[in-house]
């Protein structure tokens, strides 16, 4: 029996629904409509519209199946996906009968929805562009599968105790999580430590992954994909019950405890390394059971080892996944007994490496010791891979000991350290930045030796964001607007249409529209103050990307307006939303000023009505959601060179915020597109920031020169701010490594542009269309059509 055809239809009318959700309440939830709590309400109705989408996931399963396509895996150490109810409603077209079941069986539908918990999987844009990706992958018909790691503890919970940021655990699937599959019997056993013997590698600890996955729908297609997530197990034998009955109840666990704590907690850090043996495991780890799965999946239709690059793409996200290379090379040669050469072809016709960074501190390296030590058979391939790559470079530049030195997959002081991105850059057909500006610094200062020696091995995607999450679910709004000025909704799966809203910019009845919809979107967040501007600066806290430098404009404001009102410009509301790194202490001190100057100006009853800093704890993609469709400006103020690419600078113009930015990352493309005279351009480009790095950089120039600049500085220093954030001002003076003080200035002064350009609302909102209309280009469904050209030519296989 062809079981694709045996499946009950499920229903697609509102009085269909309702009976599923009631039957689910009773067959599956295990309750009655008397009963039921407001939880048992939202995994009921999680089940009924995760059914839907199931029902399409096995459609499209067969369809792999049947077309043996070639696949795209992607590894990523993180995965942001943001809240998932409401998406799911809106990929299965169930948006409109929820509230209505719900109400019918006695629930509110607010109450409810409120229940629905984002797996905070990851730190910020490295693993948020991840659930863009697999979304728009999935929506061009594009088979694929996202692999990672089913964190315990995600992202923590950021609050703030006397301004101060604490971090306390996020336990997201505390209930359960309604939207997943677990497979238990789909294990994979992981080694870790040992030897190798004359067979190959004999671990010394085992342990199990254990998969489950989450649907992935496309929009406007049949298609689902999923994201399958390992989450670590003890092996079966591991509890000791020998040790139990002895009362030994805590070391009778032991074992178990150790090997669950691999995937306990997400790393909340993703620009520096943290040293940590754990993190290394998990890397392994994730790297290990989607090898086997990947694998696993190739021979359901394929059986020559010969065919597996024609089949199979798998993309690297950033270094955290760079151990897939050893591990496939080890299965490859030590277990599928192929030989050396044969096998380091398929590896490298196999693997592709997205790059993140500039900064070198994050270019991640591990100690030579603890690579051997937890994986030896690995280290003893990475040597190979090494020889093979010396022998190369030896060969193309004869007797340049430097170059041989610099670009070894070992690093030999201060420690002996295996650098990661040269193993990616190594074993991979393609290597690609995030960003036209990105990627050229890659090949020109960062793979520079890599790029003399394979320069067909580098190339540029730009980043995008999903249409449907930040502009559609984000700003319901603004999404009707749109498709009724531009007469459909099919922008919502080809972004390129945005340009149709170019001349109704000029319709004065449409721009009266525009600017309501801004007005509900402020006045939704509780910002309703309807003259004033809403500055939004929202992203992780780090030095390079210059809260600091936002920071020195509101001190700036604040004493304009108590001094010299004239200079003030318009009523402003800034907001910040953003989380740093525990350890971080820089990015943890201003985050404490902010706190402390926003606590100041609100208690200055000189400033009310006119300046107001408010910062909500615990930026995520629910709190993304709300604050973007509300922002008229655009914070985007990194020091030029730094930003690989941001991505929360497209979701802000897509919605119709203004950007004040640098020449720095994306945003030097957005203002291609969006127009020099659309953006608020200032500051240092990344050849002269360089270079002024470079030379012998004095920042109390800077602060010696400019009374304003000085002004604010000993505010700061003279304790106005409640006497918090000296170390902030001293390191500013002192050393100030991302050029704040340099680019005060002519940041101060865009910003009186901001404030003249606001004080004419019509020119604002034209503008402010202008932006919407020319993103089109952002949206990640072009990063996948790029990727697709680029990187992974793979083709569509749509459901029948
Ligand atoms: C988009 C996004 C980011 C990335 O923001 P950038 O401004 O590009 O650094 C970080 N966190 C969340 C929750 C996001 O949605």
């Amino acid at each position: 029996m062809d079981l694709r055809n045996g499946l009950r239809p499920l229903g697609s009318t509102p009085a269909e629904f309702e009976q599923d959700l009631l039957s689910n309440l009773y067959y599956r939830r295990g309750t009655t409509v008397e009963s039921a709590s407001a939880q048992d309400a939202y995994e009921t109705l999680a089940l009924t519209v995760r059914d839907r989408l199931a029902a399409r996931r096995a459609r499209t399963a067969a369809a792999h199946y049947e077309s043996n396509p070639r696949w795209v895996y992607y590894l990523s150490a993180e995965y942001l996906l943001g809240p998932q109810l409401e998406q799911n409603l809106l990929y299965s077209g169930t948006t409109d009968f929820a509230p209505a079941a719900l109400k019918a069986l006695g629930f509110d539908p607010a109450e409810v929805a409120a229940l629905d918990v984002e797996p905070g999987l990851g730190n910020g844009g490295l693993g948020r562009l991840a659930a863009c990706l697999l979304d728009s992958l999935a929506t061009l018909d594009i088979p694929a599968v996202g692999y990672g790691i089913r964190y315990d503890l995600g992202i923590f919970k950021q609050s703030f105790v006397n301004g101060e940021q604490v971090e306390e655990p996020d336990d997201w699937a505390f209930q359960g999580d309604p939207w997943e599959f677990p497979a238990p019997d789909d294990r994979h056993r992981v080694g870790f430590y040992g030897h190798v013997g004359p067979d190959g590698w004999v671990p010394g600890e085992q342990i199990d992954g254990e998969p489950s996955h989450l649907l992935v729908p496309g929009y406007g297609t049949e298609t689902v994909n999923i994201v399958r997530l390992w989450r670590a197990r003890a092996c079966e034998d591991s509890f000791d019950l020998r040790r139990f009955s002895a009362g030994q109840y805590a070391e009778a666990v032991e074992q178990a405890v150790k090997a669950e704590n691999i995937s306990k907690v997400l790393y909340p850090d993703d620009s520096t390394e943290s040293g940590r043996e754990l993190r290394l495991k998990q890397q392994y780890f994730l790297v290990s059971c989607s090898l086997r799965d990947i694998i696993r999946r190739f021979r359901f239709r394929n059986h020559d080892w010969a065919d597996f690059p024609a089949k199979t793409v798998i993309q690297l996200n950033d270094t955290h996944p760079t151990l897939a290379i050893p591990e496939l090379m080890r299965l490859l040669v030590d277990e599928e007994k192929l030989d050396w050469d044969q096998a380091w072809s398929i590896v490298r016709q196999t693997f592709a490496y997205t790059c993140h960074t500039l900064l070198p501190e994050a270019l991640e390296t591990w100690p030579v010791a603890v690579l051997g030590r937890l994986l030896p058979r690995h280290l003893e391939i990475i040597y190979r891979i090494n020889d093979g790559l010396l022998g190369e470079v030896r060969s193309r530049f004869p007797g340049d000991i430097d170059r041989v030195r610099r670009m070894s997959l070992i690093q030999e002081e201060p420690e002996r350290r295996v650098r990661m991105a040269n193993l990616a850059v190594t074993g991979t057909f393609a290597v690609n930045g995030v960003a036209e500006l990105h990627s050229q610094l890659l090949t020109s200062t960062t793979f520079d030796d890599f790029a003399t020696l394979w320069p067909d091995r580098f190339r540029n995607v730009t980043n995008g964001v999903s249409p449907r999450r930040f502009v559609r679910l984000a700003n319901p709004g603004l999404s009707s607007l749109i498709t009724s000025g531009l007469g459909s909704d099919a922008w919502l799966r080809d972004l390129s249409q945005l340009e149709g809203l170019a001349p109704l910019a000029e319709d004065s009845s449409f721009r009266s529209q525009w600017r309501s919809e801004k007005r509900r979107a402020k006045a939704a967040l509780g910002l309703g103050d309807p003259g004033a501007l809403l500055d939004v600066m929202v992203k992780r806290f780090h030095e390079y990307k210059r809260q600091q430098l936002k920071l020195l404009h509101i001190i700036t404001l604040y004493q304009r307006l108590r001094n010299e009102p004239g200079r003030f410009g318009v009523p402003r509301t800034v907001l910040f939303g953003g989380k740093a790194a525990p350890a971080y202490t820089a990015a943890k001190s201003i985050i404490r000023l902010i706190n402390a100057v926003a606590a100041t100006i609100a208690a200055d009853p000189k400033a009310s009505g006119l300046l107001r800093v408010v910062f909500p704890p615990n930026y995520n993609v629910t709190l993304a959601e709300k604050i973007i469709p509300a922002a008229d400006l655009s914070e985007q103020i990194s020091m030029a060179g730094k930003e690989a690419s941001g991505t929360g600078n497209m979701k802000l113009a897509l919605n119709g915020a203004l950007t004040i930015g640098t020449l720095d990352g994306a945003n030097v493309e957005i203002r291609d597109r969006v127009g020099a005279e659309n953006f608020f351009l200032f500051g240092l480009d990344a050849t002269e920031a360089a270079a002024l790095r470079r030379s012998d950089y004095q920042p109390r120039s800077y602060y010696d020169g400019d009374a304003e600049l000085k002004h604010a500085l000993d505010a700061i220093l003279s304790g106005t701010f409640g006497g918090v954030g000296q170390e902030v001002a001293h390191s500013l003076l002192d050393r100030d490594e991302y050029l704040t003080l340099a680019d005060y200035r002519a940041y101060v002064d865009a910003q009186d542009e901001v404030s003249a350009a606001w004080t004419d609302q019509e020119r604002w909102t034209r503008m402010s269309i202008l932006n919407a209309a020319n993103s089109g280009f952002f949206s990640s469904d072009r990063t996948v059509a790029d990727y697709l050209d680029r990187v992974w030519r793979a083709t569509p296989v749509r459901p029948a």
